[in-house]
């Protein structure tokens, strides 16, 4: 192989500087290595999002030194209003130690280039308008670096470079073409949403609450999934739905106008139709519940959307891609660290093992919910009589968002952690 230019090696390349990408690129320029961040696009992008984030991303917000503060932007939320089953419910998100007791909504335009530029503060060598073609395999397919290809800000094509490292992490989103071209495909036993969202000029825009709708009908077929409406706190509103691959509804619903037809429910002040529309309808897969395995093969470790982190229960996707990210890092600082390839090797095996342990149990509740909920008797039995019951809505907002203490928590906490254990993982 020729000899690559130093600022095309490095201890660990990144590919794609989404939440993913960039928690990972932070957390190892952090820990002293040497990290290549590489990005197709160029900041500030639009991204499809509800650009909800819940006290879980909050918690990943401030572990990486970025404090969302009001002045700047950041729109604090208290908590989940649901609506349903003829009940307007608000549920303010629990008091833990382990997590902040406040949500943001932040649209993605903004947020992805904040995490990207704390990534590049803390060391992390970002190449944006770089499009990764693909991986550069060893004779034992092992990869070792990877193939790009350079834009310029008008779209001409730049060069063909290659970069290279012993570690690649793909954090290249839902398609992760990488993954692929190493063999790792979607599994077709897990569950899979797709969703779709846009903005709209809205008195509502300054909401401090996330709100969920959970009753979508298509006709008189009721819909495992729920629409949104979450301010962004700058005059619009971001309003979308999301739906589960275990109806019959998924492969032949139109969404764009499925979303049309329940936001033209909402009440005509609330500005939701189609004069203040302010975007176009857009929508993409939610990968869920581990889709995509194994985490970690021949030097290639997955992290986020890549690797199918979306959490299956509430279609929650940033707080776990900057999760992922953070174990990975971990475990790629140490792997580093160890003199023998071997010793590296046993420790890159554990990112694969920390994510079952940390999230298997609860994945595995998450596909026994998707597919009771894409009964639509289940789903109208739990909207009509689990609203009403205050205790079992704390519960449930909980178990769906994924938010409990690990040990010194509530009794609802313990039968929580309780059946993550004791679902087998996932
Ligand atoms: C409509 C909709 C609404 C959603 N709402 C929410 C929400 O409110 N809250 C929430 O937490 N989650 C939400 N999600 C899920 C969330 O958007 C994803 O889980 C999250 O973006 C995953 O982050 P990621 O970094 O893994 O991937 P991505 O955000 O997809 O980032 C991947 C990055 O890789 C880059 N890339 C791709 N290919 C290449 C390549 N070949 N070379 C270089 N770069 C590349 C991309 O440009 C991108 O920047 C929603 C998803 C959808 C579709």
């Amino acid at each position: 192989m020729p000899q690559q230019p130093a600022s095309r090696t490095a201890d660990v390349i990144v590919v794609g500087a989404g939440p993913a990408g960039a928690t990972t690129a932070y957390h190892l320029a952090q820990s002293g290595l040497d990290v290549v961040l590489l990005e197709k696009t160029a900041f500030p992008r639009e991204k499809v999002c509800g650009d909800g984030l819940t006290p879980r991303a909050v918690k990943q917000l401030l572990a990486m030194g970025i404090e969302p503060v009001e002045s700047e932007g950041w729109i604090r939320n208290q908590g989940l209003r649901i609506i349903g089953g003829g009940m307007r419910l608000e549920l303010p998100w629990p008091d833990l130690a382990s997590f902040p007791d406040y949500g943001l909504v932040r649209t993605r335009e903004d947020f992805d280039e904040i995490l990207a530029r704390q990534a590049q503060k803390a060391g992390a060598r970002l190449h944006e308008r770089t499009t990764v073609t693909g991986p550069v395999l060893d004779h034992q397919g092992r990869i070792g670096g990877v193939t790009a290809r350079t834009s310029e800000a008008d779209g001409t094509k730049g060069d063909e470079v290659e970069f290279t490292a012993p570690l690649v992490v793909a954090a290249d989103g839902n398609s992760t073409r990488l993954s692929l071209s190493m063999g790792l495909r979607k599994r077709d036993d897990r569950p899979l949403g797709v969703a779709v969202r846009t903005y709209y000029t809205s008195p509502r825009h300054d909401d401090d609450w996330l709100e969920s709708w959970l009753e979508l009908w298509d006709g008189d077929r009721l819909l495992p999934g729920y629409g949104w409406i979450f301010g962004v706190g700058d005059g619009r509103v971001n309003a979308g739905l999301g739906i589960l691959n275990s109806s019959t509804a998924f492969q032949n619903v139109d969404y764009r106008d499925l979303l049309r037809r329940w936001l033209d429910t909402t009440p005509e002040e609330w500005g939701l139709r189609e004069e203040n529309r302010t975007q176009q309808t857009r929508g993409a897969a939610l990968p869920m519940g581990f889709n995509r395995t194994p985490h970690y093969t021949r030097g290639l470790l997955l992290v986020g959307d890549a690797g199918g982190m979306v959490n299956p229960f509430n279609g929650e996707g940033i707080a776990y891609a900057m999760e992922s990210g953070v174990m990975a890092s971990d475990v790629i600082v140490q792997a580093l660290g160890r003199p023998t390839s071997d010793a590296k090797e046993l420790a890159l095996h554990r990112y694969p093992s920390a994510l079952r342990e940390r999230y298997g149990g609860y994945y595995t509740l998450g596909r026994v919910f998707v597919k009771l909920i894409g009964n639509p008797n289940v789903m109208k039995l739990a909207t009509r009589h689990g609203l009403p019951h205050p205790t079992l809505m704390r519960f449930t907002l909980k178990l769906l968002a994924n938010l409990t203490d690990p040990r010194d928590g509530d009794a609802v906490d313990k039968v929580i952690n309780a059946l993550t254990k004791v679902a087998p993982a996932a």
